[in-house]
């Protein structure tokens, strides 16, 4: 009996290798960074300092700018920080921090908006949740208050649903209107319906008083993986606004990162997603930076951008009972990450190297052949020796207490020869 290849799925069609190409969204551009159309995915954070402290906000704001926040948004949810928003935007242009600041405003934004000219004109977009605009008759007023300031100070604006303060008006009307269908939908179908309309609805109001659909994003975020991939697919299907990606309230620690990771690859693999933000809970102590970090691996990981050098390193098992490899591949990591920023302006396309640290022979030669550069490290009763293979090609063989040092200087070599400005002349 012969044995036939499995049929072969679009998974395995080499056709349809790699993400899907991105939807055609309408693009706007927040303080000179393009966001949709066919500029690449944006990364952005959110502070969780009080906005209040022009200090501590200030650095904040650098820190993530710094790890490559490309947008960062403030919360913006008193007088007090409504007044410090112009004082942290001087604070960022006198430390040649070029990054657009977006407030997010709930419940009052009209009142510190039109109280604090200088807020609405040093934010480079506002963010309304069309679900805590305001309530009763005074929703559509204060909706419309805020898109006017967007329009007198020339400000695109995120309407950003929110599972967490759907609009409740909205969700009961529909709830109704469900219940007359002779088929009725499920409550989570009419609870993800009454999200994406709010996010449309106000859209399009937003529209009629003005705002071109062109100062316009658009997000629905949720807490549940499924639900947010199916909210997006949706909402991806029925307008051509640029979106915003995240997974709210992910969590913290790997099950925040695990989660995001899911909900946002699928999305981004379906060509969905104009901007993201991985909505993480800091472990105590752990930098904000971190949900910039993650977002830009999945970004890489994906292969829609390039951020920093990605290091293969091995899982290490039995054969290998040495911590040294694992310490190496994080102290290489490391390495290429800080240089990245001063890599981007002196050798551009150095964020593109693939870097191995492999800790036995078994794997070891074959992934450093495939990365750029790598290194195999000598598993347990392996002679003390380890390879460096440059491009496909054995190089040179460490031995001694000094092979960290030496592996990372041959990385910045690399890095100098391939990427240097006299590279690119030679
Ligand atoms: S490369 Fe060697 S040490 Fe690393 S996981 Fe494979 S067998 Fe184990």
């Amino acid at each position: 009996m012969s044995v036939q290849p499995p049929p072969i799925s679009p998974c395995h069609d080499p056709a349809s290798f790699g993400p899907a190409p991105r939807r055609a969204t309408r693009q706007v551009h927040i303080g000179g960074v393009a966001v949709g159309g066919d500029a690449p995915v944006v990364v952005q954070s959110m502070t969780n300092t009080d906005t209040a402290d022009v200090a501590a906000t200030t650095k904040q704001i650098g820190e993530l700018w710094r790890a490559g926040s490309e947008l960062v948004r403030i919360t913006v949810n008193n007088p007090k920080s409504a007044a410090a928003v112009p004082r942290i935007a001087e604070r960022l242009a006198m430390q040649g921090i070029s990054v657009p600041i977006i407030g997010d405003f709930h419940y009052n934004g009209h009142q510190l908006l039109a109280n604090e000219p200088a807020c609405a004109e040093a934010l480079a977009k506002y963010r309304i949740n069309p679900g805590n605009v305001g309530f009763g008759k005074k929703k559509d007023l204060q909706f419309a208050q805020l898109i006017e300031f967007a329009l007198r100070y020339d400000k695109p604006v995120r309407i950003g649903a929110n599972w967490g303060s759907l609009d409740q008006s909205l969700a009961t009307r529909l709830m109704d209107e469900n219940a007359q269908r002779p088929e009725p939908w499920s409550a989570a179908r009419v609870l993800r319906e009454a999200l994406i309309r709010s996010a449309l609805d106000s859209a399009q109001r937003a529209v009629e008083l003005g705002l071109p659909a062109e100062r316009i994003v658009l997000s629905c975020k949720v807490s549940g993986v499924q639900e947010l991939i199916a909210v997006y697919r949706d909402l991806a299907t029925r307008s051509d606004f640029a979106l915003h990606l995240g997974l709210t309230e992910a969590g913290i620690g790997s099950k925040g990162i695990v989660a995001s990771s899911a909900a946002l690859a699928v999305l981004l693999q379906e060509g969905i997603g104009d901007t993201v933000r991985i909505s993480l809970t800091p472990e105590p102590g752990a930098p904000r930076t971190q949900e910039v970090v993650v977002a830009q691996e999945l970004l890489q990981t994906l292969g829609l951008r390039a951020f920093t050098p990605m290091v293969t390193a091995c899982p290490g098992c039995g054969r290998t009972t040495s911590e040294f490899f694992q310490e190496l591949a994080g102290r290489v990591q490391e390495h290429v990450r800080a240089k990245m920023p001063e890599w981007k302006i002196s050798h551009p396309g150095a964020e593109n190297m693939t870097l191995a640290v492999m800790g036995c022979v078994v794997n070891g030669p074959g992934e450093s052949r495939h990365a750029d550069i790598g290194i195999s490290l000598p598993g347990t009763g392996e002679a003390p020796a380890a390879p460096v293979f440059i491009d496909g090609q054995k190089s040179v063989t460490l031995r001694g207490e000094r092979i960290a040092e030496e592996f990372v200087a041959l990385v910045d070599d690399y890095v100098e020869r391939r990427y240097g400005r006299l590279a690119e002349a030679g």
